[in-house]
């Protein structure tokens, strides 16, 4: 058999190797996203001293009034519907149950991000004027986002 022949064997079989060592790789990174969720399911229920609350979100009296007046805009207190400044920089965050949580922070697994410490997806951070945050004390947020 020529050198030439052996190499181009040689390398079709490398060549195939690769292929099936990259679907591989592809597999366990499945297999890994899926036990990362399975850990992290698998830690909430053992572990409650993460501590992680919930609270109704305030609805003010004025809410309708305002969202009359101004619309749904994104510069607007979610409780009241009042227009806000840029300085106020009160948030609060809100879950996809229409909850608010006293964490600020998120977990991201397999492309969803969860309420850290919680099953509920996270729906992100909205505003809320300060006589509105003094309803939620305990799940406000300060900063810019
Ligand atoms: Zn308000």
């Amino acid at each position: 058999m020529s050198n030439n022949l052996k190499n181009e064997k040689m390398n079709a079989k490398n060549t195939k190797k690769i292929a099936q060592l990259n679907q591989q790789i592809l597999d366990l990174n499945d297999q890994i996203e899926s036990l990362k969720m399975q850990i992290y399911f698998h830690e909430m229920e053992n572990e409650n001293d993460m501590d992680v609350k919930t609270m109704e979100l305030y609805v003010s009296p004025m809410r309708e009034r305002n969202l009359d007046k101004f619309g749904h805009a994104s510069d607007q207190c979610i409780c009241c519907g009042k227009m806000m400044n840029q300085t106020d920089e009160k948030f609060v965050h809100m879950g996809v149950d229409w909850l608010a949580y006293n964490t600020d922070e998120t977990t991201r697994i397999d492309g969803f991000d969860f309420i850290t410490g919680t099953d509920t997806e996270t729906q992100g951070f909205h505003r809320i004027g300060n006589d509105c945050a003094k309803k939620m004390n305990g799940f406000t947020f300060t900063y810019k986002h």
